[in-house]
Order: structure tokens, then sequence, then C-alpha cells
């Protein structure tokens, strides 16, 4: 008979990724009484493999502050990699930096994982130096304490240290972003934020999402919505579904909920939602899904 800590440490190994969503809403944070189901934080994904020593972020929005201080917290201590992804460098995706405490451990190394503008690292890593120095921020970037790794990879498939093999794809939005496909041990996990497809749905998109076991697509607008919005980036709740079926994907979770929606209005849209796609919901904070 296994001892009870054994059997729970098998099952909660019974994984190869588990998503946590830290931040789910788009542009900018939201915190009155009818935005607490769905949550307020804007974009924050964490990935985690079952060696607690390895930790994988895609986004630094004000999300990622709860998700910095759950780990200060956690009684197996911090990890000792952290990797942080960004899509791209709009506000929302990356102003919760300066406030996740484990940048300030200087046992920490972390990886900055950036890409996109054409730009080589050096000039890349200035857009987080920039956000925390002179009139912005009261603590410069190099003040923070964590040992700090930057890194690019273009959109060739590169092998993480978690054994995660990561290939990111440029897509439509106002200066640039990238989508993901990563792999590891034979799951998939695709995540597509800040995506404008246009008239037609992008077919690079649909290929990253291919058979994924679980897709995550930004979801700002309804169609209705949409069809004001032409050119501010984004995808509406049935371009998701059109790429979750397209690629046949397993599993939907539609994120970066606009401000203007609040838990009333979502309620309703994932309804309606899972009408034509049963297996989809749409992001909350602090919920998990394993793959
Ligand atoms: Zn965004
Ligand atoms: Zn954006």
């Amino acid at each position: 008979m296994p001892k009870k800590e054994d059997l729970k440490g098998k099952l909660k190994a019974n994984f190869s990724m588990r998503v946590k969503f830290y931040g789910t809403r788009g542009s900018i944070p939201v915190c009155s009484r009818d935005y607490q189901d769905f949550g307020g934080n804007t974009s924050c994904i964490s990935i985690s493999i079952p060696d607690k020593n390895i930790l994988s972020i895609i986004d630094a929005g004000t999300g990622i502050r709860n998700l910095g201080k759950e780990l200060m917290n956690d009684k197996n201590g911090l990890p000792k990699e952290i990797t942080i992804g960004f899509s791209h460098f709009h506000w929302d995706h990356i102003q919760g930096f300066p406030f996740f405490t484990p940048a300030y451990n200087p046992n920490v190394k972390i990886n900055i994982l950036m890409m996109g503008k054409g730009w080589g690292i050096d000039k890349l890593k200035k857009i987080m130096i920039n956000q925390m120095g002179g009139a912005f921020f009261p603590i410069e970037m190099k003040e923070m304490g964590a040992h700090f790794n930057f890194l690019t990879l273009g959109s060739k498939v590169v092998q993480h240290s978690s054994n995660m093999s990561v290939r990111a794809k440029l897509h439509s939005h106002p200066g640039g972003a990238y989508s993901f496909r990563i792999e590891r041990n034979g799951k998939v996990l695709t995540l597509v934020t800040d995506i404008e497809h246009g008239d037609t749905i992008n077919m690079e998109t649909v290929e990253l999402a291919k058979g994924a076991d679980l897709l995550i697509h930004e979801a700002q607008y309804t169609s209705e919505e949409l069809k004001n919005r032409k050119g501010w980036g984004h995808s509406s709740y049935q371009q998701a579904i059109q790429v979750a079926k397209m690629a046949g994907v397993k599993q939907l979770v539609m994120t970066h909920h606009d401000p203007a929606h609040d838990d009333v209005f979502l309620y309703k849209m994932e309804k309606e939602c899972q009408k034509e796609f049963s297996n989809c919901c749409l992001a909350r904070e602090g919920t998990e899904f394993t793959i």
C-alpha cells in the first residue's frame, strides 16, 4: 500500500503541462464588482511541468503579480529557472513585470524570450529596461537582482530545458505579435493572442494549432463589435471557434476579454459559444487546465 503522500505525488505528476490563467483581460485591468468571476488582471499564463524547478510564463500583464506572490509563498521554494515569453510588448502584456517579486531574488534565473519588429535582442531588451527607467518606475531593471538572460528565437523550433519544443509564428496585430505552439511528451498547447484574422482565418494559425490538445485563443469581441474595430488587432468568439474547428483541436479556451465585457456578458457568451463548439470555455482568472 503506497503512502498517502506518494500517491499524491504520483497523481500530481500525471500531466505533461499545466496551464494556469493569472490574467484574462485585454487592453487594461478592470477591478469593479462586475468583473470578479472572469477576472480583471491583464494577460499572464503560467505553464508548469512536473519538475517544480522550471516554470514558463507567457506574457507579463498585471496578472503576473499574483503569480509572483504564489511562487514566493510556495513551500517548495522558488523555481530555479523561470522563462517569460512575450507575445508582443503592448502594455497589457508587460506592465506587471516590475511587480513580479521573484525577479528581485538573486538566486533566480529568468530567461526573457523576446521577438518582434525585426529588431535584434539588444534593441528588444530596451523595451523592458525603458519601462522601468526614468519617468516610469522608481527601480531600474538592473537593480532588481535576479539573473536575466535575454533570448530571441525567430520562427525556428527551439528546445527548452523543460523538454518543451517551442515554435513561434508572427501574426497580424498593430506592431506584430507572436503565437506559440508548445509540445511536450506528445501533448500540444497552442497560444494565440492579439490576432486580427481579417476577413478570412489566418491559415498559418490553423497550422500552428493543428491537433492541439489545448488551444488558447483570444476572443475580444463579438462578430458584431468586430465590424467596427477593423485595424484594432483582435478576433471575435466566432473566429476563435473557427480556428478550433479547422485545426481539429480537442479543447478551446478563449481569453483577452474586452474591458467592456462584464461577468454577465461573458457568461452569456460562453453559453452561446458552447452551442457551436462543446469543449470550449472562457478563461477565468485562477483556473487551471492540464494536458
Ligand atoms: Zn493585448
Ligand atoms: Zn496588443
